[in-house]
């Protein structure tokens, strides 16, 4: 199956907005199953349509040790939010950073499944993490536009040396 090109920073077209996924089709149904593989095979545990340069609003994860449960959410919507949590974030879009991340610990969302019928759900931990940061990517936004101007300019200047050493593989979770 296809596997899809996964667009990093600074490409342009990761500050897109999504619109919201209208046609529950079978196009649909291929863009799930080619952005999950595409997941998978990047190591990630997360993946937004935006980092697909499809710009539509739904995300996949899977937070799993086993790598076994994939999910999808079609446009999505945190309802509530509750407590602040700070987790380490790395993402397939900006390969080889992590940095510390302030969210919501817990939330409430409410999405839609691929058949189109809506579902709520309460959610913490890495699964609540993931699904803030992929629904970031939804309206353009990266988990390194919460850092300080000095982190950011830190953050830069390791990616372009980066750039020059080919072949590195990330350790940590993506998202
Ligand atoms: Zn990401």
């Amino acid at each position: 199956m296809a596997k899809l090109e996964i667009l990093e920073i600074p490409d342009p077209r990761l500050r897109t907005v999504a619109k919201p996924v209208e046609a529950f089709d079978d196009g649909l149904l291929q863009l799930i199953e080619d952005m999950t593989e595409t997941m998978y095979e990047a190591q990630g545990i997360g993946l937004a349509a935006t980092q697909v340069n499809v710009h539509k609003r739904l995300l996949v994860l899977d937070v799993s040790e086993a790598q076994d449960q994939p999910r999808v959410y079609i446009n999505p919507e945190i309802l509530e939010t509750e407590g602040r949590e700070t987790c380490e974030e790395g993402c397939l879009s900006v390969p080889g950073i992590y940095a510390e991340v302030s969210r919501a610990e817990k939330i409430t969302v409410k999405a839609q499944n691929a058949d189109g019928s809506f579902f709520e759900e309460e959610l913490d931990g890495m699964h609540a993490v993931c699904l803030q940061h992929e629904m970031d990517h939804l309206v353009g936004k990266l988990f390194v536009d919460y850092l300080s101007p000095l982190k950011r300019r830190m953050v830069t200047k390791k990616l372009e040396k980066q750039r020059k050493v080919s072949g590195q593989k990330p350790a940590k979770a993506l998202l």
